[in-house]
């Protein structure tokens, strides 16, 4: 519950209208505050006082108790212009509160005081969804310890790659006042109220049956299963079998009761022929078994498979050999954990230009590798704990070797590049040496290319190539052949590293094949450092360009044969239709 408190006719007024937009959870409180807010105080969840801050800290400062179960509390003040969570900033909500108020209240600005030492912590509620994870324990008590910097020990045995956590939390503390423990396993004493558990979804649970086993048979095997491997049942992911049982009846209902069928980060039952499962070596292989279904193992090959399907093949690992129930057979294998590389493209430089996607997964690792410009460009946006590994130009393998070889270790890596990381970028050098031992998540980018021909119109309304100048890594000759080539086919063509101190020749050549191709008035527009301060945009026909006007930071782009100004923009048209006048 949310109470509104208000002297002041204006005040009243403000109360009233915040109290509808917030719900039926809020309302005003008649009467004067004081008696008002010592009757409720033990039973709210938030106050919201439009008063003077110093009148508002009298009233409440002998209510304080402490700050896992005090109130938020949130001051306005006569003006309506600002928002002030006095306390409970993080955990007791009055942050987010003050946040919903100033966008209910016109001109009004949260004031957040929470210092920036628990500002950008991994909130463990986002732990817990990336993990997937179910969860046992006070969770709210637990984040409270980690914002307020009390010591956490945390155990990770089976290696999730984490995101970053603040250097409160460690694996190596004697007297921990929380313990967080990542694990599948029953723990050996379930209820130590210190201890925070998160079951993350390992488990697939392989099953095998004669024609007409019953859903109890199925049911009770796998909680036996699930007893003697001390596995938590919570940690199922999904469930496997042969081909021929896909329509067992008993197998589908057990599996159904359990409430997997399509439920979130579920995978159901999944279904293997018998030669795929004849393949996988297990440890109890029946001959009888083989003779009648055609491979010598369904429970154990099966929750191998299911694993190795959900997880990658070098993950899955059996944690229970088969057991046998009436008519039934059940076996588990666990999807384990590998280490997470995200190759992630920041955009071409303006914030606005990054996706929300690349800013998550920035916030997901606990390492960051790139270059120190683009590391400087997002090192606001990662959270406190966070490994960076920030490098100068040059030596992009050994770059994406050491991101790889962090990932390897069971990190949660991000490697950054600009625009899109797969173009002329750091993608390519890291996925020739990435194993399959680590998870690889590729987040796109705008690239140069789109930043620029926004920039410039329409340029790449129609058949389009890419080519980079650089002959650092290919020589001059086969980046001419693509040249001619495009020029041949009369493609639009956007030239990366088009032009340096060094390499000055190669813009004027390249343009000079494509300019035999084109007429002498085909445009050629350039972008100098797009989406960025001091951002360019030109363009000249083909057979005027300045090179001199480009560099590194720049991306040409060449019209084809049909590309147009049209009021002053550079047009591309799709083909079907023909051109608008060029006025
Ligand atoms: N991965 C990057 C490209 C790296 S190659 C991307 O997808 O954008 C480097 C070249 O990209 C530069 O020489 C320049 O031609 C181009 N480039 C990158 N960012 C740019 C920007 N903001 N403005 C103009 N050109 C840019």
């Amino acid at each position: 519950m949310i109470a509104l408190f208000a002297v002041t006719p204006s005040g009243r007024q403000a109360a009233a209208a915040l109290a509808a937009y917030l719900g039926p959870d809020a309302a005003v409180v008649d009467g004067p505050p004081r008696a008002g807010i010592e009757r409720l105080w033990s039973r709210l969840d938030a106050a919201v006082f439009f008063l003077a801050a110093g009148a508002t800290v009298r009233l409440i400062a002998p209510l304080l108790r402490d700050k896992r179960t005090d109130p938020a509390v949130i001051c306005v003040d006569e003006a309506q212009r600002f928002a002030v969570p006095l306390v409970g900033g993080h955990a007791g909500g009055a942050n987010d509160l003050a946040e919903r108020i100033a966008s209910a209240l016109l001109d009004c600005t949260p004031v957040i005081t929470t210092a920036s030492d628990s500002v950008g912590v991994t909130p463990l509620d986002e732990l817990v969804e990336q993990l997937g994870a179910a969860v046992d324990g006070d969770l709210a008590g637990c984040g409270v310890a980690l914002l307020g910097g009390e010591p956490i020990l945390l155990r990770n045995p089976l290696g999730f790659p984490l995101p970053a956590l603040p250097d409160n939390v460690s694996v190596d503390i004697a007297d921990p006042e929380w313990t967080i423990v990542i694990d599948d396993r029953v723990p050996a004493r379930p209820d130590d109220p210190s201890v925070l558990r998160l079951v993350p979804r390992t488990v697939v649970i392989g099953l095998g049956s004669a024609r007409g086993v019953t859903r109890t048979a199925v049911a009770n095997t796998i909680a036996e299963l699930h007893e003697r491997a001390g596995l938590d049942a919570r940690a199922v992911r999904g469930f496997a079998t042969v081909d021929l049982k896909a329509d067992e009846r008993g197998i589908i209902e057990a599996v159904g009761d359990w409430g997997f069928w399509n439920g979130e980060g579920r995978a159901g039952l999944l279904t293997y022929p018998a030669e795929t499962l004849a393949a996988i070596p297990v440890p109890n292989p029946s001959s009888v078994v083989e003779s009648e279904v055609g491979t010598p193992s369904v429970a154990e090959a099966s929750a191998l498979c299911g694993a190795a399907e959900l997880g990658g093949a070098r993950s899955a690992e059996l944690v229970a050999e088969k057991i046998k129930g009436a008519n039934v057979t059940a076996a588990a294998a666990r999807v384990r954990p590998r280490g997470r590389l995200a190759i992630v493209g920041l955009g071409p430089g303006a914030a606005e230009l990054r996706t929300p996607k690349a800013e998550a997964e920035l916030r997901r690792a606990s390492t960051i590798v790139g270059l120190d410009q683009y590391v400087d460009q997002i090192r606001p946006l990662l959270r406190r704990g966070t490994d960076v590994r920030a490098s100068g130009l040059g030596d992009e393998e050994a770059r994406a070797a050491e991101a790889v070889a962090l990932a390897a270790e069971g990190r949660s890596v991000a490697l950054i590049g600009s625009g899109d990381a797969g173009i002329y970028a750091m993608a390519s050098p890291a996925l020739e040496q990435a194993g399959a031992d680590i998870e690889v998540v590729g987040v796109p980018g705008i690239t140069a290319a789109l930043a620029a021909a926004a920039a410039l119109g329409a340029p790449l309304g129609h058949d389009h190539a890419l080519i980079s100048l650089s002959d650092l890594h290919t020589p001059w000759e086969a980046i001419e052949r693509r040249v001619r080539a495009a020029a041949e086919a009369d493609l639009v063509v956007c030239f990366y590293n088009p032009r340096s101190a060094q390499r000055d020749w190669q813009l004027r050549s390249a343009l000079r094949i494509l300019g035999a191709h084109r007429p002498a008035t085909t445009p050629v527009g350039a972008v100098r450092q797009a989406s960025r301060h001091g951002e360019r945009v030109w363009t000249e026909p083909i057979a005027e360009f300045a090179v001199e006007n480009v560099d590194m930071l720049t991306t040409v782009l060449v019209g084809s044969s049909r590309t147009q100004m049209v009021a002053g923009r550079m047009v591309t048209p799709r083909g079907y239709t023909w051109m608008p006048s060029t006025e």
